[in-house]
């Protein structure tokens, strides 16, 4: 495999850099990951040589802002193998794009009564934005169990199936036990009682090559922070069919065919859902990441991190009082959440943090998936494409060093 490691830490800037004089140790990529100089770079050179408002302008730089805005619209939906560009809506963010699914799916075909089904393990925007819509509309959340694997029991997902569920919404990959969840099959069951899915991948798009047709879930969302992109910028996939079921979002400009004070009428897919000037910069910097991502090779950044995470679980569980959650090396992604004896993990985060390595601590916006495990939080390590397995010796030697401390 040709992986330079060493080439690719230096499109990243930000890891050259010291913290507390030590240098610095990334792992909390499941949160954010840093950015390569070439995102950056496509951003400022457009706010610098091209910046205008996108779609309404006749001039020179509005058309340019347009094609790039355009192109990477483009990039987007090559990149998840979506049918159209019709069916890439750029939002704000996977909470974003859940908010609006939930909303107007919510508006559109739930009513008193009808159910949604999450899982446990979800991410709160998974699970809050369905119980606004339970609270305005009385429509019920019903819960997909996961076992001590941390994986969803799918013969009680089956169950839970009657004539209220209207729709299902799970996480591809858990942010806290690193599940990979077989959204496939999920779909393929949902399908089978003529449900729609909204497939979660936060979590997965950064790791692993996704193809919404073979998966053929009606939803799918995703950040483009957590891949290697912007922030403020995401995407929401839909299937054509429900998108035009669906009604819009948000009210404004772009998202108008016809206006008068006595009817509206809505602009065709995907502006539809994009009320408003875009930040078609971002979308700019979104497609710089993906480009980036894609010819490094998804299959190559899994491998790569799949490595780490068996190597990083091999070191970690020499540790005594190691305690890993989630399912074994072979099943879970890039994301290792772990207690150790009875060292607070706030206490753990905080004096990582002054060897200079940052991880993640606390309930990881997954409160009921940490009632389930009966603990109050975790500590988190999740890696990218860059980390290296020094740093995860770094991090072994760093937590046995505050393990003596206890
Ligand atoms: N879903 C999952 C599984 C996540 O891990 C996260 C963020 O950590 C989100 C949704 C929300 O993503 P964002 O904050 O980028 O909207």
């Amino acid at each position: 495999m040709n992986y330079q490691i060493d080439k690719i830490r230096e499109d990243f800037p930000i890891l050259g850099r010291t913290v507390y004089g030590k240098p610095l140790v990334y792992l909390d990529n499941g949160a954010t990951t840093q950015k390569p100089r070439c995102v950056v770079d496509a951003m400022t050179e457009e706010y610098y040589n091209v910046n205008a408002n996108v779609h309404r302008g006749v001039h020179f730089l509005s058309q340019r802002a347009t094609d790039l805005h355009e192109q990477s619209r483009e990039t987007v939906r090559k990149f998840i193998n979506a049918h159209s560009t019709n069916e890439i809506v750029f939002t704000r963010g996977t909470t974003e794009s859940i908010n609006l699914v939930a909303t107007c799916f919510g508006d559109g075909c739930m009513d008193e009564g009808d159910e949604v089904i999450v899982s446990e393990m979800e991410h709160h925007s998974n699970i809050v934005s369905w119980q606004l819509v339970a609270q305005r509309k009385g429509i019920k959340l019903r819960v997909i169990p996961i076992n001590d694997e941390g994986k969803l029991c799918l013969e009680e997902y089956e169950k839970l199936f009657n004539e209220h569920t209207k729709i299902v919404s799970v996480t591809q990959v858990s942010n806290v036990l690193g599940t990979v969840n077989p959204v496939k099959e999920v779909v393929r069951i949902a399908h089978k009682h003529n449900v729609p899915v909204l497939v979660d991948g936060a979590q997965s798009t950064p790791h692993f090559a996704v193809d919404v047709q073979d998966i053929d879930c009606d939803f799918f969302a995703f950040s483009g922070h957590k891949i290697y992109g912007p922030t403020g910028i995401g995407v929401l996939y839909g299937k054509e069919k429900w998108l035009d079921r669906i009604p819009p979002y948000m009210g404004g400009g772009e998202m108008i065919k016809n206006v008068s004070f006595e009817k509206t009428t809505f602009n065709e897919l995907p502006f539809k859902f994009e009320a408003g000037t875009p930040d078609y910069i971002a979308t700019t910097g979104l497609a710089k990441a993906l480009d980036y991502v894609s010819k490094l090779g998804m299959d190559n950044i899994l491998a790569h991190e799949q490595e780490l995470t068996r190597y990083a679980i091999e070191q970690m569980n020499q540790i005594e009082g190691m305690k890993i959650f989630g399912p074994s090396a072979s099943e879970r992604d890039a994301v290792i959440s772990f207690q150790v004896g009875d060292i607070h993990h706030l206490d753990l985060g905080t004096l990582l943090d002054r060897l200079g390595i940052a991880i993640r601590t606390g309930h990881h916006c997954a409160e009921p998936l940490m009632h389930r495990l009966g603990i109050q939080g975790t500590a988190r390590a999740s890696f990218g494409l860059y980390n290296t397995k020094e740093e995860i010796d770094i991090l072994v030697t760093g937590i046995e060093r505050i393990k003596k401390m206890f």
